[in-house]
């Protein structure tokens, strides 16, 4: 028999979901005096949030639609191990999210650059406020990044891109022979190019960020229950949670930071949310695996390295399969024979496999707002290949919205409701 909880009237916002978007929101909202439970059925970012490739990456303003990502498809699907795979099973679900995406991709992309360049904008200041407020600075690691290019025709696909993100004051430098060499020493002499971009942060993990943000957000007053969120409702200015084992949790607002299982219970509000999940993998190699000076990232080939204080971290790649598929860690596999070869000293033994679902919307927005039907319930999801990158700015937007303040920026294009 379940162990019957007391409801908990007194908890101002019930946010479900301890991801990094759930505990950026419990932060800012304890932070505001305001009485936060948050419920999740593992624990604190234990799941998609613990082991993503720790950039802040606060450049990346391109829907992933208008990235070249259409000219690259047959290529990508061409191979099953790629950096690309649909699972045929999966196709006939995933067809109304991608007919979304290739319409997304056929639009001007100017106002989705521009509100994705003022998300990225309150991200960077509300990040590094909350570093400080945290005591957390230390985590942050500021060496930029290097983007690498197979061949000239390779570089110069990329260049309109780049000069998309320049429009929006993002600092580059293209670089070449001795520079190159001296941004990442050991490189395989295969990379003819790269862009630096000096501004490009990561943090040394994004696990013990996630946990070192909740024992802020703790000290603050946030509690967290563990339990599986079956059903949520909504009546006057009261919101119910229900966990499966039974008991019941009640708030006077309720936050859905439940990443790519969001949509099921925002539905429950008469919301419709496309969001699907791109499913990513990786492997993180034993600290000493190479020595790293800065992200890199292999763009023709969708994965990235990247330097953590807990090991090498190699993977990327975006597999739509939905949410019950095991993971096919070949693909992790795929990743490192080829970051070996990218890297001729890599040392590939000892390595920790990992699949997460990245939350994502067609348009590559995330969904920030109210819901349809009940005033006092807030979404907080959707961020894609950006949710740590967006969490603490996604806090302050939510603390914005629960408190009744004007929110920091423009939240039309994040709407639950534009679908
Ligand atoms: C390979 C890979 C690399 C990535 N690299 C980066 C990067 O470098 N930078 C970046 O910004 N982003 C990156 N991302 C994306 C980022 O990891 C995600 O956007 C982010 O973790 C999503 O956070 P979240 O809090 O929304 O969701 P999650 O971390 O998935 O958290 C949601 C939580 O909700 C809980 N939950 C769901 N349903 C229920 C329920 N019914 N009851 C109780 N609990 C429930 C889950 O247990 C989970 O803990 C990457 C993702 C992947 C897969």
């Amino acid at each position: 028999m379940p162990t019957a909880q007391p409801a908990d009237p007194d908890a101002d916002i019930v946010v479900i979901g301890a991801g990094i978007v759930g505990i950026c929101a419990a932060a800012f909202l304890a932070e505001a005096g305001k009485r936060v439970l948050v419920v999740d059925r593992t624990g604190i970012c234990e799941e998609t949030s613990s082991g993503n490739a720790a950039a802040l990456a606060f450049a990346e303003i391109l829907p992933l639609a208008h990235k070249g990502m259409m000219k690259k498809l047959p290529r990508w699907l061409s191979d099953p191990l790629g950096p690309l795979s649909i699972s045929p099973a999966y196709l006939p679900r995933l067809t109304p999210w991608l007919w979304r995406f290739w319409r997304a991709g056929q639009s001007d992309p100017t106002p989705a650059i521009a509100a994705q360049a003022s998300l990225m904008r309150l991200a960077e200041a509300e990040w590094m406020g909350l570093f400080d407020r945290s005591g957390t600075r230390a985590m942050l690691r500021e060496d930029g990044s290097l983007d690498l290019y197979e061949s000239e025709r390779e570089f110069q696909e990329s260049l309109p891109g780049w000069a998309a993100r320049e429009v929006h004051g993002i600092a580059l430098r293209h670089v070449e022979g001795k520079a190159l060499a001296e941004l990442q020493p050991g490189l395989s002499p295969r990379f003819v190019k790269g862009t630096f971009v000096p501004g490009w942060k990561t943090v040394d993990d994004p696990k013990l960020l996630g946990k070192a943000i909740w024992a802020y957000a703790e000290s603050k007053g946030a509690r967290f229950v563990r339990g599986v969120v079956a059903t949520v409702g909504a009546e006057g200015d009261a919101a119910r949670i229900k966990l499966t084992d039974g008991r019941v949790l009640a708030g006077r607002h309720l936050i859905i930071a439940a990443g790519a299982w969001s949509h099921m219970l925002a539905s429950r509000f008469g919301d419709t949310i496309p969001l699907e999940t791109e499913r990513g993998y990786n492997t993180t190699l034993p600290v000493g695996a190479f020595d790293l000076k800065r992200q890199l990232f292999f763009a023709g080939h969708g994965f990235v390295i990247t330097p953590l204080s807990t090991g090498v971290r190699v993977g990327g790649a975006v597999e739509f399969a939905g949410l019950q598929r095991a993971p096919n860690y070949a693909r992790s596999k795929a990743m490192l024979t080829k970051a070996a070869t990218f890297l001729p000293g890599l040392k590939t033994e000892g390595g920790r496999e990992w699949m997460g679902y990245r939350p994502s919307l067609p348009d590559s927005l995330p969904v920030m707002g109210k819901s349809r039907s009940a005033p006092n319930v807030f979404y907080a999801f959707g961020h894609g290949h950006l949710g740590l990158t967006q969490a603490a700015a996604t806090g302050r937007l939510m603390r914005d919205l629960v408190t009744g303040d004007a929110p920091a920026i423009d939240l039309a294009p994040f709407s639950p409701q534009r679908f």
